[in-house]
């Protein structure tokens, strides 16, 4: 093989990977990690700092984190106040102009979603780590296709080329979502108006979503421990109420929660906000609502007041 003929054969194998380079994607959590997947596609390599069973109000600083942002082309971050603790810090440390506050790699995918508790004066006293509002916005699938929206608007930015396939990622998703949507809230129907028990406020759009009502929970304020003063008025408002079902998540205390079921007679459920937070969620989005949605209706069935 001549030559000429070598090098011919070698740039059809270098240029076309060189033209289409990933983008290198890092998000602060693993439900917009899923979404960035999806409108992403092949054209998107994605990393998610905080893991799918982990707080994401406290998430421990790596260093692993700070090489990662460095190399990153875009940050995904919710934005509504869930990362303030330590997000700050480490993109500081990682030194990297593109993920800026006003760079078009840094994407706050809360940006058009209006947010539900948003307190009239700013206050973090006691703790209260819920201090702009609920960032816990992406429990609501309407929510994740506004993030969804926000999220190929700025990978068409960034890699120009491949818009029209991030355009219709975003499609095929949105269709999905919308689909089954109609699915789950058919599942919920049956138990509008139920009321339901959490150890975190992390459900209001999920619940406002599907005509539920959680708003009992074990923490007093969100981010601090519960208190057996707290949980005894919580017992005794979850008699009252008949509250039958306790959502706990991976990171949270689930023996508290089964002291109060075994005081109230309910069930605890394990859930997640994070794909791969609950066994049979880790392939994205949907699944982990698909899970939410038919493992709440089953709990809520099996606790129906006959
Ligand atoms: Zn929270």
């Amino acid at each position: 093989m001549n030559m000429k003929k070598l090098l011919t054969i070698a740039l059809m194998v270098v240029v076309p990977l060189a033209a289409h380079a990933k983008l290198n994607i890092v998000t602060t959590t693993p439900d917009l990690a899923a979404i960035a997947r999806e409108i992403g596609g092949d054209g998107v390599e994605v990393q998610s700092l905080a893991r799918p069973t982990e707080d994401a109000h406290f998430v421990q600083p790596r260093p692993s984190y700070i090489v990662a942002l460095n190399r990153a082309d875009a940050l995904i971050e919710g934005g509504a106040g869930l990362e303030d603790a330590w997000l700050g810090p480490l993109v500081d440390s990682a030194r990297n102009a593109k993920l800026l506050p006003n760079a078009v790699g840094r994407i706050k995918s809360a940006q058009n979603v209006a947010l539900l508790e948003v307190p009239t004066v700013l206050d973090r006293a006691l703790g209260d780590v819920h201090a702009l509002g609920n960032p816990h916005f992406l429990t609501d699938p309407l929510n994740a296709k506004i993030a969804a929206q926000q999220i190929c608007k700025a990978f068409c930015r960034l890699e120009p080329s491949s818009c029209e396939q991030f355009r219709e990622n975003l499609e095929s998703f949105s269709m999905r979502l919308d689909a089954k949507l109609v699915e789950w809230r058919k599942l919920l129907a049956p138990f509008a108006g139920s009321r339901i028990a959490a150890y975190h406020n992390t459900w209001p759009y999920f619940a406002r979503r599907f005509g539920l009502r959680v708003d009992l929970f074990l923490e007093p304020k969100p981010g601090i421990p519960p208190s057996p003063a707290h949980l005894a008025r919580v017992i005794a408002e979850m008699k009252e109420q008949n509250v039958r079902v306790i959502l706990v998540e991976p990171h949270q205390n689930r023996r508290t929660a089964e002291r109060v079921a075994r005081e109230t007679g309910a069930t605890v459920l394990d859930v997640a906000q994070y794909p791969g937070g609950v066994k049979g969620t880790e392939d994205g989005y949907i699944e982990l609502m698909d899970y939410l949605a038919r493992s709440l209706a089953n709990a809520l069935g099996k606790n129906a007041t006959p």
